[in-house]
């Protein structure tokens, strides 16, 4: 191997000679690649080809002692350093440009404990692992709408899907981590082992460490739910939206529904006449008792072009969306926490929603009201205790299309609905463009709190490529 130059962490250039090289190799059980060698583009890849970016190195551990000995060298070196889990950040922070990335995806181990209702998880898991492990004991934890997406970078900033309104965020079903900080220590966080810490984890993303196994509380579920879309003609969206308010407004919490508004694709469960014109849908998801009662007000809408909403497995229904977020394509977000859809909201909603301009783009809103509501605003540094809706503007388009068009919709879309907004955001759909400031929005008071935690665990931002939060003092 020759001298690799790669990025510092303070900038500049740091050259890694041969025998540096060597010694990181002899560290590490798991591979250590360079852009020639096999898996190196499946490793570096993500999800939003805006966001990619190139490092000198990949290091894929297998244990938390690889990890440890990959953080003791970035530390020691002073190498830019990043993790990635399933690479789905729309800002690319799984990827350090120029830097050491940990590529977790060969740590994708999930084991299941039903009597004590524990899934212990791999830092490389996908949401569809965890998914398939626990459903064949009738057993899950609240995890994101679509299966491809890690569950690393989901948790750690909170994470909400389809259980959200029964068993609240992902994070507070977290029971325990095993973690390796910025001084290479292994250590073990939950509620009473280093609780400050577990509590900065729980939704301050990957600033404090290296995740190397995830437990989580799991709950019944399934294994059959009723679930899926029912789409309607964009024409209806007003009388759509005001039905879409007052189901969530009563709606029990094993009911879960999200608005989407979008130009429908040419998809072989869409009637022909509708592809290329303007829908709006209901994606559902009742995992209780009594759906079809409950689904009656969705269904006494009436008139639908297509009414998908059927009886079937749980893993299915946390991977029906797959396709419609592809990896590989150009995607910029702008999304804010609601506490409710009062009438302006609906209006200025609708409004952004019907000026898409392409297929790909959609407007969206997820009801995630219920046991997050309940506890304090900082158990755990998730926050957004009051949030009842979470609203917003995807804009997606090919590669090699220009971006202007896609971003200034999403732009001026979000402009129309910010001033219906709690002031909260949520951090894991941050653009690489969005400040600090914004991330300090996401996490309100608790912001100043996860400076402290930071100062402790990493002082000197070891962990800095992510949204990143620096340091007290
Ligand atoms: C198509 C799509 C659908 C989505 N749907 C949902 C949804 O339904 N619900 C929801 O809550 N979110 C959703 N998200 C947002 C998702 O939670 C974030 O994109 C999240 O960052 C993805 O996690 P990842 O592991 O794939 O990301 P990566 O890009 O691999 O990592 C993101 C960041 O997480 C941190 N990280 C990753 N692994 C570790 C580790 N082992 N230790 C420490 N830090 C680590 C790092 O800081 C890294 O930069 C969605 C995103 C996409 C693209």
């Amino acid at each position: 191997m020759t001298t690799v130059e790669i990025a510092g962490r303070e900038g500049g250039r740091v050259n890694l000679t041969p025998d540096l090289l060597d010694d990181l190799r002899a560290r590490i059980e798991g591979r250590v690649l360079r852009p020639d060698d096999a898996g190196w583009d499946d490793a570096v890849l993500v999800w939003n080809a805006m966001a990619a970016r190139t490092p000198a190195l990949v290091v894929q551990p297998v244990s938390a002692r690889d990890v440890a000995a990959a953080v003791g060298f970035a530390r020691v070196h002073g190498l830019l350093l990043s993790v990635k889990g399933g690479g789905h950040n729309i800002a690319g922070t799984a990827v350090a440009e120029g830097g050491l990335t940990l590529d977790m995806a060969g740590m994708r181990e999930v084991s299941v404990d039903p009597d004590a209702r524990l899934a212990h998880v791999g830092p490389g898991c996908l949401l569809s692992d965890v998914d398939r492990a626990t459903q064949q004991h009738g057993l899950a934890t609240v995890l994101g709408f679509i299966s491809e997406v890690g569950v690393a970078g989901l948790t750690l900033g909170g994470g909400f899907g389809y259980l959200m309104r029964r068993f609240g965020w992902a994070v507070d079903n977290l029971d325990e981590v095993e973690i390796v900080t910025a001084d290479g220590g292994i250590r073990t966080a939950n509620g009473v082992q280093n609780a400050e810490l577990f509590w900065a984890l729980r939704g301050g993303g990957g600033n404090f460490g290296v995740i190397t196994r995830f437990t989580f509380r799991l709950h019944r579920v399934g294994p059959m739910i009723t679930g899926g879309l029912i789409l309607w003609d964009a024409d209806r969206a007003g009388e759509i939206l005001a039905g879409y308010r007052e189901l969530t407004g009563t709606a029990p919490r094993e009911l879960t529904a999200a608005v989407v508004m979008r130009i429908a694709p040419p998809a072989p469960f869409i009637p022909a006449p509708w592809h290329g014109r303007h829908i709006i849908a209901m994606l559902v998801c009742h995992s209780g008792p009594n759906a079809d009662a409950d689904l009656a007000p969705v269904r006494a809408l009436g008139d639908p072009i297509a009414d998908l909403i059927t009886e079937k497995p749980y893993v299915e229904q946390q991977s029906m969306m797959d396709g419609t977020e592809p990896k590989g394509e150009h995607y910029y977000w702008k999304t804010e926490h609601l506490l409710g859809l009062p009438d302006g909201f609906l209006a200025a909603f609708r409004a952004g929603a019907l000026k898409v301009p392409t297929v790909c783009s959609e407007s969206v809103i997820f009801h995630i009201g219920g046991a997050a509501n309940e506890r304090a605003d900082d158990d755990g540094a998730v926050g957004n205790r009051d949030s009842r809706y979470i609203t917003g503007f995807a804009g997606a388009w090919p590669a090699g299309t220009a971006p202007d068009t896609h971003r200034a919709w999403v732009r001026e879309s979000w402009a129309r609905i910010r001033p219906f907004s709690t002031g909260g955001n949520y951090v894991n759909f941050q653009l690489a463009e969005d400040d600090t400031a914004r991330t300090a929005d996401a996490y309100g008071k608790n912001f100043e709190r996860l400076r402290r935690v930071k100062a402790d665990y990493d002082p000197h931002n070891l962990f800095r490529v992510n949204r990143n939060i620096a340091p007290a003092g």
